[in-house]
């Protein structure tokens, strides 16, 4: 076992000597405004539960219930196994909320994102991704066996170019069943940002390509219901395959396929992930349809004004470019690893947990904090938190430069 650990031991030096390496934190809270680390509190900017629903009584209740009912286990994959009440509930609410007419959940968005790509898509067939695109999307297209085609961030004429291309390709005979399929995030994970979602839908309707939008960060968030950036801009139905996670604004754990009945019954029969995997703990699957309920109610609709106000509040104090953004992440640049890196241990001393994330999660040189703002911050929380960021930053030596 030595020589296997010497074996390792280079890799990990290699990792510590580019200022990349991480380790786990450990904290002895549950995910809310506050986390406790040992003895310190810190108010914590680190979470994707942007409505705070992580840790709310209904939610907390349904799993409750679920575990009474049916179990801590769910004892093997549903085709093996039987399909228990706490899925086939949770499917129906998210086809009702994402107005599509089925849904299929997995137990994590990483897995439905390699389940689905992979189920759709084999050697004849081109996937488009936004240069941006979630690493499970990335995973899932090397997986696919697909030929992969990487458009730059949000830039429709990119785009376009390689959809005329593919189209060219599939015209030609042995590829004239060839599929295209282009994927995109609604909110960017590390950017905050929004993709142009309607322009998008109208070139994949021009070139005959199918698209799939990665709601991970825009469901609990966007739309009059809560639905996602899909339902905000009035594309429900022209969208084939909606990628929902259920451990962000949802606050539980798991991801789901939304769209058609014939999309579902193939990944039923095809998506490896979902197959081939245990099904998801009973209480996963009812806390997140008590999410799905709670974000459509009129207290999600609160929760939601509440994140939104947060959102325009810490903006407006940060001034500059990122007025404009209008989602709960704020990227603050800085550029160098090691920069992100001072400036998120001096926030920690400061009674601020804000993440610093570095490549592999960001392109190199490319490093920055990940401000994640939830409804259960207070507006003295965000006053807090722009002033420390102003300060550590005209401390740090290199400075920082706030946007690119
Ligand atoms: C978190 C995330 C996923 C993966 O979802 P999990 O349920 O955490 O596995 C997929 N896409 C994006 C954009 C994400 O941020």
């Amino acid at each position: 076992m030595e020589s296997f650990d010497a074996a390792l031991a280079p890799q990990l030096d290699a990792i510590r000597g580019a200022g990349l390496y991480r380790n786990l934190r450990h904290i002895e809270s549950a995910c809310g405004a506050y986390v406790q680390f040992g003895a310190r509190t810190l108010l914590n900017f680190a979470s994707n539960d942007y409505l705070g629903l992580a840790s709310h009584p209904a939610l907390k209740e349904a799993a409750i219930k679920a575990v009474e009912q049916f179990g801590a286990g769910s004892g093997a994959s549903r085709l093996m196994s039987g399909s228990i009440a706490p899925h086939r509930e949770l499917e129906e609410a998210l086809a009702a909320f994402k107005g599509t007419e089925a849904a299929l959940s997995f137990s994590s968005g990483y897995a439905a994102a390699i389940g689905a790509i992979c189920a759709l898509l084999g050697n004849s067939d081109v996937i488009v991704l936004d240069k941006l695109m979630h690493a499970c999307v990335i995973d899932a297209a090397k997986l696919s066996g697909a030929e992969i085609r990487v458009f730059k961030h949000n830039d429709l004429n990119d785009l376009e170019a390689i959809l005329k291309w593919a189209d060219a390709r599939r015209t030609e005979a042995a590829t004239g069943k060839s599929r295209i399929l282009i994927v995109t995030e609604s909110v960017f994970s590390m950017d905050g940002d929004c993709a142009p979602l309607r322009e998008i839908v109208e070139l994949k309707e021009r070139y005959g390509a199918w698209l799939m939008v990665d709601e991970a960060h825009a469901t609990g968030v966007f739309g009059p219901t809560g639905a996602g950036l899909v339902e905000e801009l009035g594309l429900r139905g022209r969208v084939e395959i909606q990628l929902v996670t259920l451990g962000k604004a949802l606050g539980a754990a798991g991801g789901a396929i939304c769209g058609s009945r014939s999309l579902i019954d193939l990944l039923i029969n095809r998506a490896r992930s979902f197959i081939y995997s245990t099904a998801p703990v009973p209480a996963a699957a009812a806390a997140a349809a008590a999410a799905v309920q709670l974000v459509q109610s009129e207290t999600g609709a609160k929760l939601r004004e509440m994140l939104h106000q947060n959102i325009r509040f810490f903006r407006t104090h940060l001034g500059g470019a990122y007025v404009e953004l209008k989602s709960p992440i704020v990227p603050y640049r800085t550029g160098a690893e090691t920069a992100a890196s001072a400036l998120s241990a001096k926030l920690l001393e400061r009674g601020f947990f804000v993440p610093a994330v570095r490549y592999p999660t960001v392109p190199r040189g490319k490093a920055r904090l990940r401000i994640s703002l939830t409804a259960a911050h207070a507006p003295d929380h965000l006053e807090g938190l722009a002033r420390a960021l102003k300060q550590v930053s005209a401390e740090h030596p290199a400075g920082v430069a706030p946007q690119s």
